[in-house]
């Protein structure tokens, strides 16, 4: 069977206004799977004019959504995280034909990505204001939250689901319209979302998705439209830095989730093997590609070797393959370009002197494969210090004092996320005090969670998704000055 016909039913279509319709003369873009390089499906390509109709659809709903009751809008979501959770089979298989990940990472991003949903079906009914006496004792302080307004939410391909429930539930909760441009790679997830909120009662105009490979061409108008009043964007730093730009013209309330180049930090008097265990989901998750994933190991010079060689034999037993078959772990990347760059970076390390334990090496065949790779003796001008690998690499550098560990780790533009293996109890709070992070992970390998604050600092962004912080990014604070 091919790729194809393995395909369940998937609109392919734009949503707007509660309808599915096709782009203004009618074009479409291929969306192809990762792991044979064939068309899957072909999707509407929106116009100006298509992300125009989409953004007035979210206008016209704005007032009656956001005087929807809270419950009301709260059971939709609860409803649709029903719904997804139920037909997570068939989600799984669009994700991974468009994105290439195997199956069972994407039925872990499902649950993570449906999470959402749950969380913020709850978050809908508790959000709240203030109330208080002047200090003066003369007038009566009270305030309280509203919508923020229509939203534009840029998704990336990477968490095709997640990266967008973690907008659209809090965005519909808050009472907020949204406009969805997912990214060109992977639409289709985006596109049966969708459907699924309209299933579970989404009003029309609520929600609306315009898929698009004019990217630039058709969101700067929209971004530039005075009645858009919020941008949230998951993404690279270079758009992210783009979109701050030119969001600053009509002030918009801006939310950004950026790139990462996360460090893991391995003590002397670190669990080994939990290390390692840890290791293989802060680097493995999504075959590397996650803002999340460990760039840069930086492990004590006395326990670098165990570690190395441990984590070598667990990489060398990952299977590699089409994300649909059984059994596999490493699906393709997503895309040419994605995998020159990840072989690129190998390159330009072995070349400065690096030693290749595993991977490495191209395989043959169709698809966009790439080995799990492990690097020791790394220099430390090797650009993948530096740069988001994204792909299924784990370098190794060494230290040898706690100082000289948290200064290698903050030394670079980003700081999402950060982790730290060590048993020693002051030394965890010496830590996590000390790393320049939105997020620290100390004996663990994954932080993400629905009811955390996911969110960087420094080039990593600004804005948290998720927790009871996820919400407020959807809402003002009304000040009223009450007098007697
Ligand atoms: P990308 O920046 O190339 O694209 C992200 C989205 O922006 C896509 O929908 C794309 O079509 C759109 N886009 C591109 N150019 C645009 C423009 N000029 N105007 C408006 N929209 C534009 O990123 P990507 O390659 O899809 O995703 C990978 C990046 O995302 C990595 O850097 C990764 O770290 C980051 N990421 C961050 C988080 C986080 O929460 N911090 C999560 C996932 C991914």
């Amino acid at each position: 069977m091919s790729a194809h016909d393995a395909l369940p039913e998937v609109p392919q279509q734009l949503f707007i206004g509660g309808s599915w319709v096709d782009a203004a003369g009618g074009a479409t873009f291929a969306v192809e799977d990762p792991s044979t390089g064939e068309a899957i499906a072909h999707v509407a390509d929106a116009t100006v004019e298509d992300g125009t109709a989409a953004l007035d659809a979210a206008v016209a709903a704005q007032k009656d959504w956001a005087a929807t009751p809270p419950r009301d809008r709260g059971e939709i979501l609860r409803k649709a995280f029903e719904i997804v959770t139920e037909r997570t089979d068939e989600l799984a298989t669009i994700m991974t034909l468009e994105m290439g990940k195997p199956l069972k990472e994407s039925k872990a991003e499902i649950a993570y990505g449906a999470e959402f949903l749950r969380w913020f079906s709850e978050e809908a009914v508790r959000v709240a204001g203030r109330y208080s006496t002047a200090p003066n004792g003369a007038t009566r302080l009270l305030t309280l939250k509203q919508p923020v307004g229509p939203v534009l939410a840029i998704t990336p391909w990477n968490f095709p689901l997640a990266m967008g429930t973690r907008k659209i539930a809090p965005a519909i909760a808050a009472g907020c319209t949204i406009v969805v441009k997912p990214a060109g790679l992977t639409p289709l997830t985006m596109l049966w979302l969708a459907q699924v909120l309209a299933e579970a009662g989404l009003p029309d105009g609520v929600l609306n998705v315009v898929t698009t490979k004019s990217t630039g061409k058709v969101m700067g108008p929209l971004i530039a439209d005075p009645r858009l009043r919020k941008l949230t964007f998951t993404g690279s730093t270079e758009v992210g830095q783009s979109l701050v730009e030119q969001s600053a013209k009509g002030l918009l309330r801006v939310s950004m989730e950026l790139g990462g180049n996360a460090p893991f930090l391995v003590f002397d008097d670190a669990d080994v093997d939990a290390a390692v265990e840890g290791a293989m989901l802060a680097k493995m998750r999504n075959i590397g590609e996650a803002c999340t994933a460990a760039n840069r190991f930086i492990v004590h010079a006395s326990v670098a070797e165990e570690f190395s060689t441990k984590l070598t034999e667990r990489m060398q037993g990952l299977k590699s393959g089409p994300g649909l078959e059984d059994g596999v772990d490493v699906g393709p990347l997503v895309e040419e370009a994605q995998r020159d760059k990840v072989a690129q970076l190998v390159a330009d390390a072995v070349g400065k002197g690096a030693t290749v334990r595993c991977g490495g090496t191209l395989p043959d065949g169709p698809g966009w494969f790439y080995p799990p790779t492990v690097l020791t003796d790394v220099p430390l001008d090797s650009d993948l210090r530096t740069e988001e690998i994204f792909g299924p690499v784990a370098p190794i550098f060494t230290f040898t004092d706690e100082d000289e560990a948290l200064a290698m780790a903050n030394d670079t533009e980003y700081g999402l996320v950060a982790y730290a293996f060590t048993r020693d109890h002051a030394r965890v709070i010496r830590v996590y005090e000390g790393l320049e992070t939105g997020m620290v992970g100390i004996n663990q390998g994954i932080v993400s969670n629905p009811a955390a604050p996911f969110g960087g600092v420094k080039a990593s962004g600004f804005g948290r998704e998720g927790g009871t912080e996820g919400i407020e990014e959807y809402l003002e604070t009304k000040y009223v000055g009450l007098a007697f």
